[in-house]
């Protein structure tokens, strides 16, 4: 389980839930996200991407790849 605030790894600062942008570089091709959940550092801006939504993420990255073989 994961709090709902959390400290960034970086600065100390405090993260808050956010929607983010995410964009993921695989084999020479971009990926881009849109409202991924995440926590995002007030003090840094660093993003911490919620677990779960990174394996929703990986999942389609995955059925992308595949597809394009
Ligand atoms: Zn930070």
């Amino acid at each position: 389980m994961i709090n709902e605030t959390d400290f960034c790894e970086f600065c100390d600062g405090i993260t808050e839930p956010r929607l983010v942008e995410y964009t993921f570089k695989r084999d020479g091709r971009k990926f881009t996200f849109k409202d991924v959940k995440a926590q995002v550092c007030r003090k840094c801006g660093e993003i911490y991407i919620d677990g779960e939504a990174m394996r929703k993420i990986e999942a389609q990255i995955k059925e992308e790849v595949f597809a394009s073989v």
